[in-house]
């Protein structure tokens, strides 16, 4: 019997601009390993995106090169299996800059000026029009304007169906889909659309920062990351930013865009009441809970200090990342293999990419010099000059 079912594949990853952080644990990672594990999928690949971090960091590749063993102790800390995923170097597969070059031709400058979070991420970046034009600081450096292609090569370059994500790579992968549908109405059924999975819990779709700024984000500092110390877990977490209204502890409180409970929302389970409900106990009041709603209520209803909540709040936390912090600590013993796991994953990935680049150019009736393709070529032109 043959197996007709189109192959599941998995293609995500991160730019290697920062160590990662919990924002990227439950938009994303979280995801990855769980669909990993789930053996429901037929190759996973995961790549440091380090190109694409070198459109808004060309000046600073030191930053980037340095980072890329960061986020790859990262993710075998978290549980990605490099006997199940490839892990890879975006820029050691030059097959997706050629991708990248003939998809630029599919995709208006206009269509790129309307993806919101480009839009997003210039304004954030500082990038403005009116400065000097040879300033890649200060103004928009073309490749940064563009990456939403280079990530559609990718994506494609894989034949991936799914691609775990926050909800900030929305509009990337509608543009992927959109120069998928270009391609194969142009040039014959080729590529492969993808999908977008985002996390099914609300809280993870764009995890705010410390700060109370809409997205954690290495670029914003404002980030707890799965590596930090639990000393500076607990400080980052005393400092959070909580309801500016909530000024006694008897007030009541909003639970609505304050982070403390977002991030409860994102980590907390029921078995974290049995472990860690101590923390509510103190000198002045105590309370017992057995659920999350039932500390939203309390703290909707005025009484509950923000205090109580963030030191049960650190001790979730903690507990998520305490086995991630020890993995990676043994980890980071072993500096060799996560390179030769990189290095093997990239050969591995540059195959496939290959395969795909080669699909592309028979399509687009490019590949003048393919076994058989070059003898027609000859005889067709003859043709024409006799
Ligand atoms: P940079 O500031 O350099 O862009 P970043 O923190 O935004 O870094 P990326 O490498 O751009 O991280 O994102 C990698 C993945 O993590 C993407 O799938 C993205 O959707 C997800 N992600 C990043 N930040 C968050 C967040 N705060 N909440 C949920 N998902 C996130
Ligand atoms: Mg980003």
């Amino acid at each position: 019997m043959t197996d007709n079912r189109k192959p599941k594949i998995i293609l995500t990853g991160d730019r290697p601009t920062g160590r990662l952080h919990i924002g990227h644990y439950v938009g994303s990672l979280r995801n990855r390993v769980a669909l990993q594990n789930s053996g429901e999928y037929d190759r996973i690949f995961i790549m440091i995106a380090d190109a694409q971090a070198l459109t808004d960091n060309a000046d600073n590749p030191e930053k980037v090169r340095q980072n890329i063993i960061e986020v790859a102790l990262d993710y075998i800390s978290c549980g990605l299996d490099p006997e199940k995923s490839t892990l890879f170097i975006q820029s050691q597969v030059s097959e997706l800059t050629e991708l990248d070059f003939f998809y630029q031709n599919l995709v208006t400058v206009q269509r790129l000026q309307r993806n919101p979070t480009v839009k997003a991420e210039i304004q954030m970046r500082g990038f403005s029009e009116s400065t000097a034009e040879t300033d890649t600081k200060a103004g928009l450096p073309v490749g940064f304007f563009c990456y939403p292609i280079s990530q559609a090569a990718d994506i494609t370059a894989f034949n991936a169906t799914t691609v775990p994500a926050g909800e900030d790579q929305k509009p990337m992968i509608e543009q992927t889909r959109e120069i998928v549908r270009k391609f194969n109405s142009t040039y014959g059924e080729t590529l492969v659309e993808p999908e977008i999975l985002l996390p099914d819990n609300s809280a993870c779709l764009r995890l705010p920062g410390t700060d109370g700024k809409a997205k954690m984000s290495k670029s914003l500092g404002n980030c707890i990351y799965l590596s930090d110390s639990e000393d500076e877990i607990r400080a980052k977490v005393k400092g959070m930013y909580t309801d500016p209204t909530h000024l006694q502890v008897s007030d009541p409180g909003h639970v609505e865009n304050n982070p403390v409970f977002t991030y409860l929302d994102a980590f907390c389970r029921d078995e974290h009441f049995e472990k860690f409900g101590g923390c509510f106990q103190g000198r002045k009041a105590s309370f017992e809970f057995h659920n999350l709603d039932e500390v939203k209520a309390q703290y909707r209803a005025g009484g509950l200090g923000d205090v109580m909540i963030k030191n049960f709040l650190f001790e979730v936390i903690n507990d998520t990342l305490k086995p991630i912090r020890e993995r990676r600590r043994e980890l980071e013993k072993n500096i060799p293999y996560v390179y030769d796991v990189l290095r093997k994953g990239s050969e591995e990935a540059r195959a496939v990419a290959a395969g795909t680049l080669a699909a592309v150019k028979r399509s687009m009736r490019i590949n003048y010099f393919d076994a058989g393709v070059l003898e027609e070529l000859i005889k067709e032109q003859t043709e024409k000059y006799k």
